[in-house]
């Protein structure tokens, strides 16, 4: 019996997850492997294949797969009975990340914010947002911005623009106004003086908001970057009509844009600040919602969940916070990776013109927007054969987006790009061939 399982199990490698697992499983599509250790910049696959991680958990993994400081404190937690759940009652977990926080992340930057601990996904952390915008303005809604991603359970997706995900709602999406994102209509339309003018016009049939939710890169968008000045008036308008400024960091938060924050040095003071992917820095489930105190206005227990004390998250994210964050140099590193990393792309884009239109993104979150999935898709894919896994995001999965740990070597970064490289440059030369023909 055993044997045969196995020998069915090398034969058809996915055979247990075709049987049992929903057809709504996706990267697992894209990157056909049965993954099994990882370390630093690289996952193996059950059979010992390395594969360079270009996507990093969705930036989930920022420093890495399995970092040794975060293993380290984990293991010294667990093997000490630590207390792993405790709903969300005082631990000495919690009360170790939150002294973190305030010492080496908010302090620092002159940010004062309570921290509301929610469910452990991004979407949880919106949710809250939302709902806690929308209580303390007593209105019901929101603007978000095109291409903006925001999570896909109901009042998250609502905020969410992509319409593949919108459509597996069926169910109306309310309290939510679309506007146009930073550039949407290129760069000479300033549309932020269109949401102003807007909110003004008592007939410009837009409700008052609670809430303006915004990402400063769209990361799923396709890595549109809001510009500071576009931010800035933006957070002055959500002001001036009486709404909450949220920035949603879930994504291009904790580093990946060359800070902790991806709105720093912009002059922006967020009245609620969403966390979550990186933020526990091993890949543990964690979410954050930073409040401005006065904002805090929730009664106890008013938004729950039983998932919000995950002590071990806590360590990790303490840990996480220590060994890159307790001075500047971590910050300077990644901004000279970015630089390696934008000079490549721009060479990649200059030797294939006919596939790639553009540079996108800001930090180590950059990518090549080659119009169309036609290209994109077909790039993962041999990609993936030579061992480096990269995807896509974007309307029409137009961008290659390069999301490598921020922490990766130059050895390994070059390696990922010469492989992207190669890539580009074969499927841009199997089009000629084939428009050609
Ligand atoms: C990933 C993401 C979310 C949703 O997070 P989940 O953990 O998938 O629910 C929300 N906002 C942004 C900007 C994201 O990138």
């Amino acid at each position: 019996m055993y044997d045969s399982e196995t020998s069915a199990q090398t034969s058809r490698p996915f055979a247990t997850f075709e049987r049992l697992e929903s057809q709504v499983r996706s990267y697992s599509r894209s990157f056909p492997a049965v993954f099994d250790r990882a370390e630093g910049s690289r996952q193996y696959d059950k059979d010992g294949r390395a594969y360079l991680d270009f996507l990093t958990g969705c930036s989930v993994l920022n420093y890495g797969h399995n970092h040794p400081a975060m293993k380290r404190a984990l293991m010294d937690y667990i093997e000490s009975n630590g207390v792993v759940h405790s709903l969300d009652m005082h631990s000495r977990a919690k009360a170790e990340f939150l002294e973190a926080l305030e010492a080496k992340i908010l302090k620092p930057r002159k940010m004062s914010y309570r921290a509301q601990f929610t469910g452990p996904t991004g979407a949880n952390a919106v949710e809250a947002a939302l709902k806690l915008a929308r209580k303390v303005t007593g209105r019901t809604n929101v603007i978000a911005f095109t291409n903006g991603f925001h999570g896909v359970t109901l009042g998250a997706l609502a905020a969410t623009g992509n319409s593949h995900h919108r459509g597996g709602a069926h169910i109306p999406l309310s309290g939510v106004t679309r506007m146009p994102y930073c550039g949407y209509f290129g760069q000479d339309v300033d549309t932020a003086a269109q949401l102003d003018q807007m909110l003004s016009d008592p007939s410009g049939g837009v409700d008052k908001p609670a809430a303006i939710i915004v990402e400063v890169v769209q990361g799923e968008g396709g890595l549109n970057v809001a510009s500071a000045d576009w931010l800035r008036k933006v957070e002055k308008i959500a002001h001036k009509h009486g709404a909450l400024f949220i920035v949603d960091d879930i994504q291009a938060g904790c580093g990946r844009t060359g800070s902790f924050f991806s709105f720093e040095g912009m002059g922006l003071k967020p009245d609620i600040v969403t966390m979550a992917k990186s933020l526990s820095g091993m890949g543990l489930p964690m979410a954050l919602v930073l409040v401005k105190p006065e904002f805090d206005q929730w009664k106890p227990g008013e938004h729950n969940g039983t998932f919000r004390g995950n002590c071990h998250a806590f360590v990790t994210a303490k840990a996480a916070i220590d060994t890159f964050w307790s001075d500047d140099s971590f910050a300077a590193d990644v901004q000279k990776k970015s630089e390696r990393l934008r000079k490549r792309l721009r060479e990649i884009a200059l030797a294939n013109r006919s596939v790639v239109k553009d540079v996108k993104g800001r930090g180590m979150m950059l990518g090549l927007d080659v119009g169309s999935s036609e290209v994109s898709d077909p790039v993962v894919d041999e990609a993936f054969k030579r061992g480096l896994i990269i995807e896509t995001s974007g309307a029409h999965d137009q961008i290659l987006k390069v999301l490598a740990p921020l922490n990766i070597t130059d050895v390994d970064l070059d390696a990922g790009l010469d492989i992207l490289a190669g890539c580009v440059a074969e499927v841009a030369e199997r089009q000629a061939l084939g428009s050609a023909a």
